[in-house]
């Protein structure tokens, strides 16, 4: 489902809240430098005809106009959340519109919350980072402890290593929250299998997110052959990490 406007909703989210959406990529086409078997913008090579990516000025005087309507109407807002075609961080202006929506979210909004959801692949850039440092939930992506499990699942752009997105993710020092998808396929892997598992927790505890969310697939999928996890298998697998301390949400089918 491709988002056809810059700023979108408010939609109900069961982890944010009434979250009014804003959408950095292209509004009739994905951009992503992952290209996820389970991405619900559809594959890359179906969505690439647009490109243009809202400029900063566009993106604040858009929210600046909804945020003005949204108040009038007395609609509540809990987060102002990016997401949408593709991975945010790669607007080259990212930085600066995340500046912008702190500001306007502290004139209309102040209780609600600024939340970015990314693939994690660009935290180790300065500036992303410094920008994501500014928003109350940077929200970042971890599917698959290795690289070989990573192409099946994510088919990143060449130079993925996820040893490397650990490595930026631990400057956050725990104070960023983990998201990781959890599915089987019908060609053979399985992220609650001994071997896929084991290693995510460890990276889990390298990190120590100060919450994890774990999730699994609800929505048609472009890849076939993906099965959910229910909610009682993904509780018993992370288990441990319950018993461990560590925050987990968890959201299963
Ligand atoms: S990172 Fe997100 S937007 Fe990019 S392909 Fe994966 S699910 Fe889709």
């Amino acid at each position: 489902m491709l988002r056809e406007e810059t700023v979108f909703g408010p939609i109900h989210s069961r982890r944010l809240g009434s979250s009014l959406g804003i959408n950095l990529l292209p509004t009739k086409g994905k951009l992503c430098n992952f290209d996820c078997i389970y991405c619900e913008c559809g594959w890359n090579k179906d969505g690439r005809d647009d490109k243009t990516l809202p400029s900063a000025a566009k993106v604040r005087s858009d929210l600046e106009d909804k945020l003005t309507q949204l108040l009038l109407d007395g609609t509540r807002i809990d987060s102002i959340t990016f997401s949408g075609d593709g991975e945010p961080t790669l607007n080259p202006e990212f930085p600066r519109i995340i500046e912008d929506t702190v500001h306007l979210r502290d004139a209309f909004y102040p209780g609600a919350k600024v939340s970015v959801l990314s693939n994690a692949t660009r935290v180790h850039i300065p500036a992303v980072f410094e920008a994501l440092r500014k928003v109350d939930n940077p929200i970042m992506k971890i599917d698959a402890p290795t690289n070989e499990l990573a192409a099946m699942i994510n088919r990143p752009a060449p130079g993925y290593d996820v040893g490397k997105v650990v490595e930026a993710l631990a400057r956050f020092e725990g104070d960023f929250v983990l998201q990781t998808m959890f599915l089987r396929s019908e060609s053979g892997f399985d992220s609650g299998a001994p071997e896929v598992l084991g290693p995510w927790m460890e990276i889990v505890r390298a990190l120590r997110p100060r919450e994890v969310m774990v999730y699994t697939i609800d929505r048609p999928t472009p890849a076939s052959g993906l099965t959910a996890f229910s909610q009682k298998e993904l509780q018993a697998l992370v288990q441990p990490l319950v018993e461990q301390g560590f925050n987990l949400q968890v959201r299963g089918k």
